[in-house]
């Protein structure tokens, strides 16, 4: 839900220097006779992923090590690329991991910012895709909970794929699809839900839906404002004393807007809810 810029180097550098860390150079000619036109291969993917069709690429299923992907190449083989000589400490290509992994600023792409960066996630999986395991635009920062929240699932259907930070199209950053109501609970209680602009396609209505599911964001959402909604209450009870529901509204918007946050950032929606919400701001709580 944030949008990434892509990285800054080519699948040619990152297959190149992934191939430099392999130290059997027999090993190492075939990976490069087998795989000697990467701007193809990332030219195609690139497509795919600008069009959000990577659903529908030839997959292989989980297992099946030894089936042969491309050229003579086994899956394994390809995965390997990524697990031993791209992601490995001590690897050449290891200074391309920590690239990517600096590019978000440690912030999350897929929760919008509630987890830091911990490792890269491929998003078309590399036990489906490995073709892909050392694509640059393949590989995304990512927090450890969307890691283990997604797991190696990915969608077979366009509407069911989540949101690409590299490829999707702006609207999914800049427009405001996630909504959120006031529950009038002691204390109150924050709930999140999707609510996409109407005149959006159906398909697209349904990929932020997917997104949220996806990543479980109901839930990550709502616990972290139901623990910054204690700090908003106190400051109506403090500074802000004594002031209109009007007034304490307009505070809350303010807030929100200037946050400096993206559109869709939970904190960003939960002040503009509250803000919107007239029982919230007529009691003190
Ligand atoms: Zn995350």
């Amino acid at each position: 839900m944030r949008r990434l810029a892509l990285p800054n180097f080519d699948f040619s550098t990152a297959l190149a220097e992934t191939i430099n860390g392999i130290g059997n150079k027999i090993i190492q000619e075939k990976y490069r006779n087998q795989l000697a036109n990467p701007a193809t291969i990332e030219k195609y993917f690139q497509n795919n992923a600008k069009a959000a069709t990577l659903y529908n690429l030839p997959r292989v299923d989980n297992g099946n090590d030894d089936v042969i992907i491309y050229g003579n190449l086994k899956k394994i083989e390809l995965t390997k690329l990524y697990t031993q000589y791209f992601s490995a400490t001590g690897k050449p290509a290891r200074r391309l991991y920590d690239q990517i992994k600096v590019t978000s600023n440690g912030k999350c792409p897929f929760c919008g910012d509630i987890g830091h960066v911990r490792t890269l996630d491929h998003y078309a999986p590399k036990a489906n895709f490995p073709l892909y395991s050392v694509m640059p635009g393949n590989l995304i920062p990512c927090c450890r909970d969307c890691n283990t929240e997604k797991l190696d699932a990915f969608s077979t259907t366009l509407e069911g794929q989540t949101l690409n930070p590299y490829f999707d199209d702006e609207k999914f950053f800049n427009e405001k699809w996630v909504a959120a109501k006031v529950i009038k609970n002691n204390p109150p209680v924050v709930e999140y839900y999707v609510s996409p602009p109407v005149d959006w396609p159906h398909s697209d209505k349904k990929r932020v839906d997917a997104h949220f599911t996806e990543y479980g964001l109901v839930e990550r959402f709502s616990v972290e404002a139901a623990a910054a909604l204690p700090e908003v209450i106190a400051t109506r009870k403090g500074i802000l004393r004594g002031s209109s529901p009007q007034d304490y509204a307009e505070y809350l918007y303010e807030v929100s807007n200037n946050l400096n946050l993206p559109i869709n950032n939970w904190r960003r929606v939960m002040f503009s809810c509250l803000a919107e919400d007239l029982w919230f701001c007529s009691h003190e709580h």
